[in-house]
């Protein structure tokens, strides 16, 4: 198994040949190309969009534009004005739950999420439940960790609004069938909305949001090897128009009378001030950078890779990997905990041997309390990884146990 991508297309990772970098789940290093298009941007285009009647500010508009629907034609969504940037995948489930939240929710309403979601499709639904007196539910996992959608269905009911889940797990991996369960809240719930974070989904498989028939879908661009600080959210056309705006001010108005203001057309209704046109038209790039590769093979290679790993770490003394069990649907994570090495003193002998994995609860203190752990150790892959990088966790896994007085063989 050899990467997808070379490293050398990394500049990080090609002026650190020996780090082997298993967090992409936080974060993804990015290709050369994403740093060209954002200097060719700077270089040659730069200057505030939708604004000047000058052609270079045209220029800058028209590279918004494009980035717009090259990001949109990547994850399948036709109408790309119903594509809006927004800061991150973070912001654009913020988006949702402030404003549709705040215009539709009412007193005695019921807020569904899953028990495996990251804080950032848990806590804005949590506190817009609170704010709105409805009540909020968490609905159950298997014991696998995948999502139990018989219970979830009896979650269900007639006073449902919104049922928010993930695509893939940060954590566990374990991959929700978004197209299933979106059939049957529409059935059982026809007054909810979906609500998708697609954060570790978007970076690894191939994927038409249209297709998945939910009504609201959110990701990062730092996860899919574009920068840090844009993200977008997609949703349905009619509630887009027929929701308020979030942010209000520059950009996002039609006509502002002393008395009252009209917004703009989408999607500048939802993105309001000087957008991140940098960080658009980086992820165009890293679009391209992925499509080239394939989005087929990127999910191949990161399934393959995650169970590589769990399949090597269990034959290590001690391990308990989570989430779905051998030959399950898994993204490319691995969470684990190794015998009584605590998950941050396995990631410090892990960094002393230039390995970089993640410990903690990844902003999934829920789940982490129905796992009953307070951390795991979590491997990630990306384009880059390859089983080299897997043995060498492997090997300073070894070496955390024999430094905790475990036998290894
Ligand atoms: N949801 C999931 C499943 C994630 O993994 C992450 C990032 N760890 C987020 C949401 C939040 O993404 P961001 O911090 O880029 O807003």
């Amino acid at each position: 198994m050899t990467p997808l991508a070379p490293r050398a297309d990394f500049p990080l990772l090609a002026a650190s040949p020996a780090l082997v970098y298993l967090d992409s789940a936080a974060t993804a290093q990015k290709p050369q190309a994403v740093l060209d298009a954002i200097t060719a941007f700077y270089g040659s285009d730069y200057a505030n969009p939708h604004r000047g009647a000058y052609a270079l500010s045209v220029r800058a508009t028209t590279r918004y534009r494009e980035a717009r629907e090259r990001v949109a034609r990547f994850v399948g969504v036709a109408e790309a004005d119903t594509l809006i940037f927004t800061r991150g995948c973070t912001e654009a489930l913020n988006l949702v739950a402030a404003a549709w939240g705040r215009a539709n929710l009412k007193p005695g309403d019921q807020v569904v999420v899953t028990a495996a979601e990251h804080h950032g499709n848990f806590v804005p639904w949590q506190q817009i439940a609170i704010e709105r007196d409805c009540a909020f539910v968490v609905a159950p996992l298997n014991a696998d960790g995948t999502l139990d959608l018989f219970a979830l269905r009896e979650k269900l009911a007639p006073r449902t609004r919104v049922v928010a889940f993930n695509h893939v797990s940060n954590v566990l991996g374990a991959v929700n069938p978004v197209k299933d369960i979106a059939a049957m809240v529409r059935d059982t719930a026809p007054g909810a909305i979906t609500v998708c974070d697609g954060a570790q989904a978007v970076p690894h498989m191939p994927l038409s949001i249209d297709a998945l028939g939910v009504d609201f879908y959110a990701f990062a661009g730092h996860k899919m090897l574009g920068p840090m600080g844009v993200g977008v959210l997609v949703g349905r056309r009619a509630h887009l128009e027929a929701m308020p705006p979030w942010q209000t001010g520059g950009d996002m108005i039609e006509f502002v009378h002393d008395d009252h203001s009209t917004w703009n057309a989408l999607p500048h209704k939802f993105e309001a001030g000087t957008p991140n046109v940098e960080g658009a038209v980086g992820l165009a790039a890293a679009a391209d950078y992925l499509d080239a590769i394939g989005m087929a093979k990127v999910h191949a290679h990161g399934a393959a890779l995650a169970r590589f790993a769990a399949e090597q770490m269990q034959r290590l003394p001690g391990v308990t990997v989570f989430g779905p069990p051998a030959g399950g649907e898994r993204g490319a994570v691995v969470s684990f905990t190794l015998a009584d090495v605590h998950p941050h003193d396995l990631a410090s002998i892990l960094d002393a041997r230039g390995i970089c994995i993640r410990a903690g609860h990844h902003c999934a203190q829920p789940l982490m309390r129905r796992l009953g752990v307070g951390a795991t150790a979590r491997a990630s892959f990306g384009v880059y990884n390859d089983e080299r990088d897997v043995d060498a966790l492997i090997a300073g896994m070894r070496a955390a146990l024999t430094m905790f007085g475990h036998a290894t063989v």
